[in-house]
């Protein structure tokens, strides 16, 4: 893992590309990584996913049923992980009130998911706890990752 700032200087981007990415690394004090970068620029209106890959296709289905009770990508705060699980946080405050209790509804029903989740991979995972690293993670994930032997 290395930070942007070995791969990038800011002046090498194209000029229209330069203000938003500003930004982004101000909110971010600048700690994203090189492919959380690329994903940001393929998608530059969906709302970066600080977590690993193996959420992606939970927080797609996430995204899809909220887009569907009207929480669209500009109504998204943050996703992330936190914890060893999964945070979503949106604003519903647009909603109607039965919306807006399918909204959390939803959230919390994909947080219960990627409770079980592997955070790296997608197979079936448990929270682990790696000198206060905590994630939920899958047995293989987590031996490649920090070479647990045994769980
Ligand atoms: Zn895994």
């Amino acid at each position: 893992m290395h930070a942007i700032y070995e791969f990038l200087n800011i002046s090498d981007l194209p000029e229209n590309e330069q203000e938003p990415f500003e930004k982004w690394l101000k909110f971010s004090d600048g700690e994203y990584l090189q492919q959380w970068y690329d994903a940001w620029k393929a998608h530059p209106d969906k709302i970066l996913r600080e977590c690993f890959d193996g959420w992606n296709s939970l927080i797609d289905s996430a995204e899809k049923e909220l887009l569907q009770i009207g929480v669209e990508y500009r109504h998204y705060r943050q996703i992330k992980q936190k914890l060893g699980g999964l945070r979503i946080y949106i604003d519903t405050q647009h909603l109607p009130e039965d919306a807006q209790k399918k909204a959390r509804e939803i959230v919390e029903k994909f947080i219960k998911l990627a409770a079980s989740t592997c955070e790296y991979c997608g197979a079936d995972g448990i929270l682990l706890s790696h000198s206060g690293c905590i994630r939920t993670i899958c047995k293989n994930c987590d031996q490649k990752t920090f070479g647990t032997e045994e769980i």
